[in-house]
C-alpha cells in the first residue's frame, strides 16, 4: 500500500513527490491525462515572479526559497536523468520604469539586485531592443529561467528511477472518506487507497472538494503564448514591456507571453490573443518580424486570490492535503512549496510559517 497518493501530475504534483519520496514515503500519482502536459507545459518557465514588487510577502518568501535551490536542484536533475531542465541566468530586462522607486525598496527590503540602466546601456545590452521603447529600464542580472517541459520530463524519469508509482490516464472522481478520514480514491476504473491524500490539481483542485462542502478558491486563468523560430542569441535575456515578456531558450527558440485571461475552462487559443502577442513581440524585439511563429498554445493557469496558494491540510478531514492555486508561478514557487506541504504532512519543522497558506 501507497502512504501518500498525490492527485495530478503537473509541477506542483511531481514536485510534492520528490520531497515525500526523499523523506522515505510511499507515493502513488494519479494524473487525469499525461504528466506534465497542462498549466506546467504551457508556462514560461520565468524564476522569478513578474513586477515580483506587486505580490505579497507569502508568495515572495517561496519564490526566494526556491530561488536559491534551481540551479543544484536541475544539476541534479540533469546528472541522474540525463534530461537537462536548462535553468539559465540570463536575468530579466524590463522596459517599464514608471515603478522603478517602488522596485528599488523593494529590493533593497529583500536583499535583490536591481540596476537602473538608461537608453545607451540597454541597446549596448540588447541591441534588437526598440530604442523608442523605453528611456529607462530595470536590470535585474540574477532572475533564471528553466525549460519547464525538460524541467518535466526529467522530473518525471527522476521519480520514475526512484520508485514512485506514476499512473497516466488516470482521472481521480471521487474522495472516499469514512468518520472524517479519507482512505482511498475512485479513480475512473478502481478504488486506490492510501491513509493520505493530496490534492495537486492545478486549475481543477476545487471541483474534487466541492462535494465536501469546501469551497476552494482556486479558478481557472487562461493564458496564451507564441513561440518564434529564431537563431539562437537573437537576443540574451529575458525583457518585459508593459505586461508582455520575450524568453529566449538557448536552441533559438523564442517564446513570448501572455494573456491573462478569466474564461473558465476553455483552453482553445483565439486569434485576437494571437495578434495582440504577435504586435507585443514585435514593439520590444522589431527583429521577431522576420521569423516565423512555430507554435501557438494556451493553458489553464490555478488562479487564487492575491496568488497565495493553499498548502496544508484540509480543516476537517483528516489524512487531506492540498497544494494548489500557484497562479502565475507555480514554477518558481513549487520546490518551496512541496517541501513545505511535505514539512506539514510529515510534522517537520515547515520552512516558513504555514499561516499564510491555510486552507
Ligand atoms: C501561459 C502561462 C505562462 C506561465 N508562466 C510561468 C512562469 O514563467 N513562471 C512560473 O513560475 N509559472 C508560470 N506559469 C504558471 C505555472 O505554469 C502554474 O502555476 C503551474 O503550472 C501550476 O502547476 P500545477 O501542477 O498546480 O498545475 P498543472 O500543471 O495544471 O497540473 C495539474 C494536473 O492535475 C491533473 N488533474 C486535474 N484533475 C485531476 C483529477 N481529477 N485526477 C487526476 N489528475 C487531475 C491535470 O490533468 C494536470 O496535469 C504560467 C502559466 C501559463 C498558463
Amino acid at each position: 500500500m501507497t502512504d501518500f497518493i498525490i492527485i495530478g501530475g503537473g509541477i506542483i504534483g511531481l514536485l510534492t513527490a520528490y520531497e515525500l519520496n526523499r523523506a522515505g514515503a510511499k507515493v502513488t500519482v494519479l494524473e487525469r491525462t499525461s504528466i506534465g502536459t497542462e498549466s506546467s507545459w504551457a508556462g514560461g518557465g520565468i524564476l522569478s515572479p513578474l513586477y515580483p514588487w506587486r505580490y505579497r510577502e507569502p508568495v515572495t518568501a517561496l519564490a526566494y526559497w526556491s530561488q536559491q535551490r534551481y540551479a543544484s536542484f536541475c544539476q541534479m536533475l540533469f546528472s541522474e536523468t540525463g534530461i537537462d531542465p536548462e535553468w539559465t541566468q540570463n536575468g530579466l530586462l524590463m522596459l517599464d520604469s514608471d515603478e522603478h522607486a517602488m522596485a528599488i525598496k523593494w529590493a533593497k527590503h529583500h536583499n535583490a539586485h536591481i540596476e537602473r540602466l538608461q537608453t545607451s546601456e540597454i541597446s549596448a545590452c540588447e541591441p534588437q531592443i526598440k530604442p523608442s521603447n523605453s528611456s529607462h529600464a530595470m536590470w535585474m542580472p540574477d532572475i533564471a529561467q528553466v525549460r519547464n517541459p525538460r524541467l518535466l520530463k526529467s522530473l518525471k524519469a527522476y521519480l520514475l528511477s526512484r520508485n514512485v508509482v506514476i499512473k497516466e490516464c488516470c482521472e481521480v472522481k471521487e474522495l472516499l472518506i469514512t468518520h472524517g478520514s479519507i482512505h482511498a480514491v475512485q479513480t475512473i476504473d478502481e478504488k486506490l487507497t492510501a491513509s493520505k491524500v493530496i490534492i495537486a490539481s492545478g486549475a481543477w483542485s476545487a471541483a474534487l472538494l466541492k462535494p465536501l462542502a469546501t469551497d476552494l478558491k482556486v479558478n481557472p486563468v487562461r493564458g496564451q503564448m507564441l513561440l518564434f523560430k529564431t537563431p539562437p542569441k537573437l537576443i540574451s535575456r529575458i525583457v518585459m514591456h508593459q505586461g508582455h515578456y520575450v524568453i529566449p531558450r538557448r536552441d533559438g527558440h523564442t517564446l513570448v507571453g501572455s494573456t491573462v485571461e478569466h474564461v473558465g475552462f476553455e483552453k482553445e487559443t483565439t486569434q485576437q490573443a494571437l495578434s495582440v502577442l504577435h504586435k507585443a513581440a514585435l514593439h520590444i524585439i522589431p527583429a521577431l518580424s522576420n521569423y516565423p511563429i512555430k507554435m501557438h498554445w494556451a493553458g489553464l493557469r490555478p488562479g487564487s486570490p492575491d496568488g497565495i496558494p493553499f498548502i496544508g491540510q484540509h480543516p476537517t478531514i483528516q489524512g487531506l492535503y492540498v497544494n494548489a492555486g500557484h497562479f502565475r508561478n507555480g514554477v518558481v514557487l513549487g520546490p518551496a512549496s512541496a517541501h513545505l506541504l511535505a514539512d506539514i504532512a510529515l510534522g517537520r519543522t515547515p520552512i516558513v510559517s504555514p499561516d499564510p497558506y491555510t486552507l
